[in-house]
């Protein structure tokens, strides 16, 4: 009988023993189980909500089930011969019902499917740490089942809403990323507190499904600020030209329903300036979920994020037995990344388990060295926006000289025909001593899928005199990486 059916018959107490017991099923949970149970290990997946976490059903399934018409349309727009016939409103039940199937209507049962399909054992309920190597599960029926790891505790526990401190904030009934990803209408008026990713990725497709939407970013650092200042500022430019007012150095003092829980909600700038809208949207970061884990049954600190090391075991806790990947180790706050992280978290749980040898030499198996050298990541807005690797800024603040190579993607002939008009931008760093390529932007339409490339370059370390032979097909946008090698070798000459 599998655990889990003991724990839906409340056998309290009932206790087992496990190799692996993994607390979180996210993607990066399930996938640091799937590893270390195909290396032999027995392995426990405990999850007190959804099989696949808030990426399936409340992130990056749904909102980008959101926004690919609308992306999809922007494209069509831009097309002769094409733009009279999408000039219309987008069908709005169909794109939220397009929403709801992408998100498995909110049911894991696929999912379990799976997860007994790679021979992991799973336990619904609320897991935390009692002491080492040993976690509590309370089960949704009000069981107890306690679970011992003869190996690891991998914790993947993931991340929430960092929602900020504001007086009578709960009695508003803030948006978080749950209920912008899962509306069943568009409100007429959205307020979006914060301009990071879920903040314009959330306002392009609100705004595109019909709601007047206000982004509200603190500071001067402008949208996407921890990106290429360039593409904060196209993202901005296209907002304001599908009618999203964007208010840059706007910090949110005060938010009330005035006038009874459905009243509109009337939010007050520090500036004393006001904005009233039907809902409002906190995109203000994300907190881990360790609030309420037993960190301190291990000498931790509830509500911290979990420093790891390089092969992802918690600095802090001693004898190596805790491991912590994706969001809630705050190295790399992407499923992509969580995931590449529980390929090798799983790889050397199961090597320490069976006295192999760890292979922790910058790239090799047993290291997440992509986590600091080669992070992609994707803004699936129009432009959108597609990174990897170093920053301008980030090269300045880590004292690493590079030579920054800018091109305008619209002159090539592929951006041509991809569309009229088409504005894009690439930027891609290169370490004049090394010769490689140690950072890339890219923004404009279509350019998501170029990423890769660029990803295969940073982590792989080619050097630009062997990029020259990689032969882009013309007439495609990825030509854009010829003419950044034109560029770079006639810079180079003067
Ligand atoms: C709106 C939005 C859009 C996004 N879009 C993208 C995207 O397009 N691409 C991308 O790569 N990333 C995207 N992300 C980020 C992505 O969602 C996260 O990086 C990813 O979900 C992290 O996976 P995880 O497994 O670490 O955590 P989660 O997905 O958060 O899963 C953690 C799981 O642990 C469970 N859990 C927590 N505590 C306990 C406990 N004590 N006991 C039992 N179970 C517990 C939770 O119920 C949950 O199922 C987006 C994020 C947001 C908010």
């Amino acid at each position: 009988m599998k655990i889990d059916e003991l724990a839906g018959h409340a056998i309290s107490g009932a206790s087992r023993e496990y190799d692996v017991v993994v607390i979180g099923g996210g993607p990066v949970g399930e996938n640091v189980a799937d590893r270390t149970s195909a290396a032999g290990l027995d392995t426990v997946l405990v999850e007190g909500e959804l099989l696949g976490g808030e990426c399936s059903y409340w992130a990056c399934e749904p909102s980008k089930a959101l926004l690919r018409p609308v992306v999809a349309r922007a494209d069509a727009r831009r097309i002769p011969g094409l733009k009279g016939a999408v000039g219309g409103p987008l069908d709005v039940a169909e794109v939220l019902a397009h929403r709801d199937r992408l998100s498995a209507y909110w049911k894991d049962d696929d999912q379990v499917a799976w997860l007994d399909s790679v021979s992991v054992d799973l336990v619904r309920g609320h897991g935390r740490l009692d002491g080492p190597r040993q976690v509590v599960v309370d089960t949704p029926d009000g069981g107890t089942v306690r679970l011992t790891a003869r190996h690891a505790v991998v914790v993947a526990t993931g991340t929430t809403t960092r929602l900020p401190e504001l007086p009578g904030l709960a009695e508003v009934r803030p948006w978080t990323n749950r209920e912008a990803t899962s509306a069943r209408e568009a409100p007429g008026r959205l307020v979006v507190v914060g301009g990071g990713v879920v903040g314009v990725e959330m306002a392009t497709a609100w705004r595109a499904l019909g709601s007047e939407v206000v982004v509200l970013v603190r500071g001067s650092g402008g949208l996407l600020a921890r990106m290429e200042p360039f593409a904060g500022e196209m993202v901005a430019d296209a907002l304001r030209e599908a009618g999203v007012e964007v208010r840059l150095g706007a910090s949110v003092a005060a938010v009330a329903r005035e006038g009874g829980p459905d009243a509109p909600v009337r939010v007050t700038l520090a500036d004393g300036g006001t904005v009233v809208a039907d809902e409002i949207l906190f995109a203000t970061g994300r907190a881990p979920r360790t609030a309420d884990l037993g960190l301190e049954t291990v000498g931790l600190v509830p509500g911290d994020w979990l420093t790891v090391d390089d092969t992802f075991r918690v600095t802090a806790v001693a004898d190596g037995w805790l491991y912590a990947a994706g969001d809630v180790n705050h190295r790399a706050l992407m499923t992509h990344q969580g995931k590449y992280q529980a390929r090798i978290a799983g790889a050397v749980i199961a090597a320490r388990a069976k006295g192999e040898p760890v292979d922790d030499r910058r790239w090799g198996a047993h290291v997440a060295t992509a986590d600091t050298e080669a992070v992609p990541q994707v803004v699936f807005t129009d432009p959108e926006v597609a990174s990897v690797g170093l920053t301008t800024r980030e090269a300045l603040a880590a004292g690493r000289r590079v030579d920054v190579v800018d091109y305008d993607i619209g002159r090539l002939a592929g951006a041509v025909q991809y569309g009229e008009d088409y504005r894009g931008r690439a930027r891609v760093l290169i370490d004049p001593e090394r010769g490689t390529v140690v950072g890339v932007t890219f923004v404009g339409p279509g350019v998501q899928e170029l990423l890769y490339s660029a990803t295969v370059a940073v982590a792989g370390e080619i050097p630009v005199d062997r990029l020259w032979h990689a032969v882009p097909a013309f007439p495609t946008i990825s030509e854009v990486w010829l003419r950044v090698l034109e560029a770079y070798r006639d810079m180079r000459k003067d």
